[in-house]
């Protein structure tokens, strides 16, 4: 890894409000920010550099964090679409999963998922599925930043046919992945309807014990909420509450049919919740209140959710929906404006994943960051560079991506990873998969 200069670039840095300088460079330094500046680079800094790269009035910003997804669905894409999510789930998703998720499955799903977030500017994800150390074998090979969460579900899966064992089989992972920085593991327990009390509990007192991550899909459709109410006579996230699993390291998924009184139970509670709009909308789940979560200033961070639901990767076309859904939802254009989704795509989620050092271009912070071509109709003229990133850039404008000071992707082509074998794999896979498709 060489000590990389940029210059002639638009800097964006996703801070609150975001800070725009309009041609300015950045050097990076052993996989960290270095310094980064206005107008041309002085001359101590062309010093250190190796290698320079002009920009060309590209815009430079940190890499995109994808917070909650389940990478290896992407071999799932276009498997079933227009169905309500219960259906989608139950006699699709589930049956297929349990007769065509392998370690093979997992390793080039997540590869292929790998390839599309590098190649449109996200460098940091959240997952979670099952066989994480293949998924982890896939990201380090990607050379990508992740926490890797070990699916938790109170039936038989792929990875784990005893549902007695489902927790232990977690923490087994969580004990592997546990020095693999810059991969660090989590626990994510699929849902409030499909893990029982005593699950949700012994995963999350795991998680304490071992000082990871806790996620859950939670308060995502009106049908969970009633399913909750009839199990447990109340609503998702107080159950959720009244089990103890709130706390600063619990990311609650979704959160769209909450109530303001929960809100206010996630934030005094330090939660996190990741927003997941694209997959919301396409499954008719609903839009969630935003604007009262950053009310009461619980951190909010964005995902794709999985493949499978959405049915990309691409966190420019979910910032772009999300500040749209929110006018909408709330009939108020002036709510969820371009700066605050971008802060969530980007240092929002890397700090709803436990990374402090990342997602703005400070010095010392990691060096992930990606380089957007502004010389596409699409992208002229360049009044805003933030509003250009979120309602007219798309993942495809991402030329170069650097993750650690590593350059994963240059001048649109992947470093890391094979395209072709991944194609020729997903092939052999799709033909797999399809004939585990049950009749409906
Ligand atoms: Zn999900």
């Amino acid at each position: 890894m060489r000590n990389t200069l940029i210059h002639n670039a638009v800097l964006v840095n996703p801070s609150l409000p975001p800070e725009v300088t309009r041609k300015g460079w950045l050097l990076m330094e052993g996989g960290r920010i270095h310094s980064c500046g206005e107008g041309e680079p002085p001359p101590e800094v062309r010093a250190r550099a190796e290698v320079g790269i002009d920009a060309e009035d590209g815009i430079l910003l940190p890499g995109l964090v994808n917070a909650h997804t389940h990478a290896a669905m992407a071999l799932f894409r276009g498997l079933a679409d227009d169905l309500p999510l219960k259906t989608w789930l139950e006699e699709i998703i589930f049956p297929v999963e349990a007769r065509t998720v392998s370690e093979e499955f997992v390793y080039w799903g997540t590869l292929l998922a790998c390839w599309e977030m590098i190649r449109t500017g996200t460098t940091t994800f959240g997952n979670g599925y099952f066989f994480e150390h293949r998924a982890l074998d896939a990201v380090k090979e990607a050379g990508m930043r992740a926490v890797l969460a070990a699916g938790v579900v109170d039936f038989p899966t792929p990875s784990c046919r005893d549902p007695s064992l489902n927790v232990e089989h977690a923490i087994a992972f969580v004990n592997q992945a546990r020095d693999e920085e810059p991969v660090r593991p989590g626990i994510f327990c699929h849902a409030p309807y499909t893990c029982g009390p005593e699950t949700l509990v012994k995963s999350k007192e795991a998680c304490r014990a071992h000082g990871v991550r806790f996620f859950i899909h939670c308060a995502e459709t009106r049908w969970e909420v009633e399913e909750i109410r009839s199990r447990y006579g109340t609503t998702p996230v107080r159950h959720l509450d009244r089990l103890g699993l709130l706390d600063s390291d619990t990311v609650l998924v979704h959160g769209v049919w909450v109530d303001e009184e929960e809100i206010r139970i996630v934030a005094q509670r330090e939660c996190s919740v990741v927003v997941c709009t694209e997959s919301n909308m396409k499954l008719a789940s609903g839009a969630p209140p935003i604007v009262s979560y950053l009310r009461e200033g619980v951190p909010l961070g964005l995902g794709t959710d999985g493949p499978a639901s959405n049915n990309d990767l691409d966190l420019f076309g979910e910032m772009d929906q999300t500040a749209k859904l929110q006018k909408l939802r709330e009939g108020d254009p002036t709510v969820v404006g371009a700066a605050q989704v971008l802060h969530m795509a980007s240092v929002g989620g890397a700090r709803v994943l436990g990374f402090h050092d990342m997602g703005l271009l400070e010095p010392g912070y990691h060096a992930d960051l990606i380089l957007v071509r502004t010389d596409r109709p699409h992208m002229r003229p360049l009044y805003n560079p933030v509003s250009q990133l979120v309602y007219s850039a798309r993942g495809s404008d991402v030329e170069h991506v650097w993750i650690g000071g590593r350059h994963v992707l240059q001048q649109g082509r992947i470093t890391t990873l094979d395209p072709e074998a991944i194609q020729k794999k997903t092939a052999l896979l799709q033909v797999q998969v399809k004939s585990h498709i049950p009749e409906r």
